[in-house]
């Protein structure tokens, strides 16, 4: 039997990037895999192949996470149709880079609305079903920049830093119901967000292992806290950054 057989995970932000190679690694390993999207079709489509050639069931939902009421709306349609979510992965997220005495408002709370809000939502969906399980896995995709802070990224910084308090806070509220919650804080991964900053000598030089994350090598660690391996595992933020924050 396969390590997540039976189980259903619900991915934000599954369209593309990180994302989808977590789709592709938890229907990989037996999940059933439902995942929300902003808009991109095609990307989409993709991805609900990809998992659906997994040989489990596929679900796509276009929704904006920082819109609480669709939030509502497709975790219903969701667990109406399939009952509990065992795993939710909480990994849509936006940058809008800028020094902070130019950012604007809207792009200081767009990123916090997406980022943070949204993962918040997406988990006060899941976590009656998983109470009522006594069991369930909330991960959330920070950052080393919300552990370090980056220049340029007072929002982005913020958000991610702010994912962390919210992980340690569910993680204590939750663990009675033997629900974990976790981070997973990647630095720089092989993905259209970091699209411009690639073959970048001085950048890759930073990171002691000398070169982005490939998507997969995140999806890896993320599977891992999903699974009953890391049932004893709850409240911690797991680096995967070649080193770049040591
Ligand atoms: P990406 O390639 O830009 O993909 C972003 C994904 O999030 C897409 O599936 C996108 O959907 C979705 N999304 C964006 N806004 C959304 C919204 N409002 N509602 C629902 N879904 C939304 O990003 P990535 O590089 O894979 O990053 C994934 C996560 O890892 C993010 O939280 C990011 O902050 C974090 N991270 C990334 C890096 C990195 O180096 N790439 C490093 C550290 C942390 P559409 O396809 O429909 O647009």
């Amino acid at each position: 039997m396969s390590m997540l057989e039976g189980k259903l995970a619900a991915v934000t932000g599954g369209s593309r990037g990180i994302g989808r190679e977590i789709c592709r690694a938890l229907s990989l390993a037996g999940a059933d895999v439902a995942f929300l999207y902003a808009g991109n079709e095609e990307a989409a489509a993709e991805t609900l192949e990809i998992i659906k050639s997994a040989g489990v069931r596929g679900f796509s939902y276009r929704c904006d996470v920082s819109d609480a009421e669709c939030v509502r709306a497709s975790f219903g349609e969701l667990l109406g149709e399939l009952g509990g979510v065992d795993i939710l992965v909480n990994n849509a997220g936006i940058t809008r880079d800028g020094l902070s005495m130019r950012m604007k408002d809207e792009d200081f709370d767009r990123v916090v609305a997406v980022n943070l809000a949204g993962a918040f939502y997406c988990s006060r969906a899941v976590i009656p079903t998983m109470m009522k399980k006594r069991s369930g896995k909330i991960i959330n995709m920070t950052s080393v920049s919300g552990l370090t802070g980056n220049a340029g990224q007072a929002n982005y910084s913020a958000s991610k830093a702010g994912l962390i308090g919210l992980t340690k806070a569910l993680a204590r509220e939750l663990a009675p119901r033997k629900i974990t919650c976790n981070a997973v804080a990647p630095g720089f991964v092989e993905t259209d967000m970091t699209a411009a900053f690639r073959d970048n000598a001085e950048l890759e030089k930073s990171i002691p292992l000398g070169r982005f994350a490939r998507a997969e090598e995140v999806a890896e660690v993320v599977k891992f806290l999903a699974s009953p391996a890391a049932d004893y595992i709850t409240g911690e933020v797991i680096r995967v950054d070649g080193g770049l924050a040591i």
